[in-house]
């Protein structure tokens, strides 16, 4: 069955060598009860961790069924551990953390054993060393008899062939001894039973073969036996712990250190507290801020106008101071700043070719007047869509229209986009009537009040009072017409011009465009309050239309060829006549063109994209455009990122930190489990299987701490936006990610299981026989 032949094991201790065991030579028969006596220290355990596989021998051999070990591998020993041998101690070498059923049935589950199949042999071997009604006792509830009966019943769970116990009864009292031994004996009826003792009568009474020790050395057999035969089979079968097995066995273990387990979760969890905070505060505030941006987008769109006061990319010339004794003249910064764009048609069509993903709002205002009439009371009245004080400059001048076409507050909305992100629909709701589809239709622009200017109520023809309330229906369908300028001049005789009288022929001419109010529309937030002037609002096209209408009429083809104002008579210099002929209609030249990006990102395309114009054109040649919103923002944002990586640095340090200490925890219970890795081993357990279980503890420690940091974060972000909101007046700062929040537990996962890997790896190293010496 077992023969040693040679068998050498020295332990080398400084310069000291300990002959454990000195060229020992013995056979065992299949069954038989042998005791081994001798004074302690004489090499007894050695031999018998060296027959149980548990301890290596440096030379000589150990033949099972007649195959040689010498060529046996780690996981060949753990196969011969698990399905041959089975161990009894003196100190019994019951997992705490563990149920006696599990205990005993832990060898099998390494071998993979099938449950109910397992379970059935585990109830039976308890029940046959006497321990079927404590089955469902915790071992620390068992008295010193009975956790050997559990650790008998673990030894024989998978009947092995060879029982090897060492000193089974050294820490029983008399009573309990002799029952123990005659369980032993009862089993050593059915298979080879080795025992170590120092107590000659023990021996004498139970043994039915004394093999006595001394110095390493046999010094007598009292039933010596020569292997003859060496035809048994001999076949292993490997073991391997599921990661499962691994995962229960580190989950009932941390269960019986709650509290240092919590702890130690806090403690780690910190650094993902940290930077869960850190990213929660910096998504929040990002958001904030592309909602400021988009807001401030649509109220300050990048705008291209003929003439700009204050341009961006201007460089500052750097002026010398004055000769002392002398002041030196310099021209003012804004005087420096004024630029004149030249809105040619090539630069018309580059805009025209703007992608229109990046934007598809794009507004021309033009500085056109519109000869604009309609009927009241009977009495055919000038009227205009202006919402300036017409005491301030008469409606329908051209002073108060290209006020009104300048930037912020426009009463012009594009015309070429009508879709769901159409600059109206966008900001916009509709109170009465309808959005406008077409060119000749208008509408009445109120603020989230429902309240309008009221001089683009007067400009409009009704007789209203300051608060004085309108019903929808008085203004939704008011008809407006626009007369052609050869209709609404008249050509005097002194080759001057003068209005027309205003009559009802006149509102009934064929050439006129007839323009209808359809809707009133409301301003659906604070910020789209400032997309356009409150009073009425026109699509471009409507001044394209009148332009074309009036680029060739008389009018406008005797300014074209005057040096005076064709109304007035007086004097005029080029610029007035310039501006004149517009308002005239006279010029297809927009007055400016308002540009409002799809987003933050795609309106520093677009500024690319009007930058790439100017790129080698001379300094008058360049259109100079003004771009409110950049400034701010672009700054706040590269701010922000900043101070994110910042704190996410230091809060990434709180994490090392945690997972050196999670390091340190994990070597604490390696050092903590040597005796549990000891009989894991003796059960048959892999290298492999120990990492697992190590693994497997700091597994369940990284995701405890991961889910407690998200949640501890997560509750955080509650009072901290209550703060926040208190003093900045800013709701719902900080916003916890999901996406950010698992992408956490998955790293502090990964980060754990790193940090307790190392220890892990160390626990699996631990020799068998030391682990299961040490206290
Ligand atoms: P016994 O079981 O007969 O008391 P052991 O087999 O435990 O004896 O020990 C035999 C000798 O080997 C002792 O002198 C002991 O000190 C020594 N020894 C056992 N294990 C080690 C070890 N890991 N390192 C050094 N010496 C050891």
């Amino acid at each position: 069955m077992l023969e040693l032949t040679h068998i050498k094991k020295y332990y080398h201790v400084g310069d000291s060598v300990t002959k454990a065991l000195d060229d020992v030579s013995v056979a065992f028969r299949k069954q038989e009860f042998v005791a081994i006596l001798g004074p302690s220290g004489s090499g007894k355990t050695t031999m018998l961790n060296g027959i149980g596989g548990l301890d290596v021998y440096d030379s000589g051999d150990l033949v099972i069924k007649g195959k040689s070990t010498k060529d046996f591998k780690d996981s060949d020993w753990d196969a011969y551990r698990n399905n041959s041998v089975g161990f009894i101690f003196q100190s019994y070498n019951i997992i705490g953390h563990l149920s006696i059923l599990d205990n005993v049935e832990m060898g099998m589950t390494l071998s993979g054993v099938g449950n109910a199949e397992k379970k059935a042999k585990a109830k039976k071997a308890l029940e046959r060393v006497g321990l079927g009604p404590h089955m469902n006792k915790r071992p620390n509830q068992l008295s010193g008899g009975q956790m050997q009966r559990v650790a008998i019943a673990r030894a024989i769970a998978n009947d092995p062939e060879i029982l090897l116990c060492d000193e089974p009864t050294g820490a029983l009292d008399t009573e309990t001894s002799v029952q123990i031994m005659d369980l032993i004996k009862e089993l050593s009826a059915e298979r080879l039973v080795i025992m170590v003792t120092h107590n000659p009568e023990l021996a004498q009474e139970y043994a039915n073969r004394i093999i006595e020790f001394a110095d390493g050395k046999i010094q007598h057999d009292s039933n010596p036996f020569n292997e003859t035969e060496a035809d048994e089979t001999f076949a292993l079968k490997k073991t391997k712990m599921t990661f499962w097995t691994a995962l229960k066995l580190s989950f009932t273990n941390i269960k019986t250190k709650k509290g240092r387990t919590a702890l130690t979760a806090f403690a780690s969890s910190i650094g993902i507290i940290g930077i869960a905070i850190v990213l929660a505060l910096s998504n929040g505030f990002q958001k904030q801020i592309d909602k400021t941006q988009s807001n401030t987008l649509a109220q300050m769109p990048i705008t291209i106008s003929q003439v700009v006061s204050s341009q961006t990319g201007t460089p500052k010339a750097t002026i010398k101071a004055a000769k002392s004794g002398s002041v030196r003249a310099k021209t003012s910064q804004a005087d420096q700043a004024t630029h004149t764009n030249k809105l040619t048609k090539r630069y018309l069509t580059y805009i025209k070719d703007l992608n229109p993903d990046l934007s598809k709002n794009v507004t021309y205002t033009y500085s056109t007047g519109m000869n604009l009439i309609r009927q009241v009371d009977g009495k055919t009245k000038s009227v205009s869509f202006s919402n300036q004080n017409s005491k301030n400059g008469s409606a329908g001048s051209a002073s108060a229209a290209m006020a009104s076409a300048t930037g912020v507050g426009t009463s012009v909305y594009p015309s070429a986009n009508q879709g769901k992100n159409s600059l109206l629909k966008k900001h916009y709701s509709v109170l009465a009537g309808k959005y406008p589809t077409k060119a000749s239709e208008v509408v009445l622009i109120t603020d989230r009040k429902n309240t309008t200017n009221i001089n683009a109520l007067k400009n409009l023809g009704y007789d209203v009072k300051s608060n004085q309330n309108l019903s929808y229906s008085k203004l939704v369908g008011t008809t407006i017409k626009v007369v052609a300028n050869n209709d609404y001049y008249q050509e005097l005789p002194t080759g001057n011009y003068l209005p027309n009288k205003l009559t009802k022929s006149m509102y009934n001419k064929s050439a006129n465009q007839t323009i209808k109010v359809v809707g009133i529309l409301k301003a659906k937030n604070k910020d789209s309050e400032n997309v356009l002037a409150t009073g009425i609002a026109y699509s471009d096209q409507l001044s394209k239309n009148i332009i074309q209408a009036n680029k060739d009429s008389k009018i406008v083809k005797a300014q074209k060829q005057s040096d005076t104002n064709v109304m007035t008579g007086a004097k005029v210099d080029s610029d007035t006549k310039t501006s004149l002929i517009s308002y005239l209609g006279g010029s297809s030249t927009p007055a400016s063109i308002l540009i409002y990006p799809n987003s933050f990102k795609n309106k520093d395309k677009v500024l690319k994209y009007l930058d790439k114009y100017n790129k080698g054109k001379s300094k008058a040649n360049k259109v100079v455009y003004t771009d409110l919103a950049g400034t701010v923002s672009t700054l706040t944002g590269g701010l922000m990122d900043a101070i994110t990586y910042v704190l996410i640095a230091f809060a990434g340090i709180s994490l090392v930190t945690s997972m050196i200490m999670i390091a340190i925890i994990t070597y604490t219970s390696v050092l903590e489990r040597t005796k549990e890795i000891g009989i894991l081993k003796a059960l048959g357990a892999r290298k492999k299987d120990i990492t697992r279980v190590f693994d497997a503890e700091t597994v369940i420690l990284g995701v405890a701490s991961g889910v407690l940091g998200v949640l501890i974060a997560w509750a955080i972000t509650f009072p901290t936006n209550t703060i926040l909101s208190n003093i900045t007046g800013l709701g719902n700062v900080a916003q916890l990610n999901p996406v950010h929040a698992i992408v956490l537990i998955i790293i502090s996962t990964v980060l754990t299981v790193l940090g307790g890997h190392i220890p892990a790896r160390m626990a699996a190293k631990k020799d068998a026989a030391t682990a299961l010496r040490s206290e």
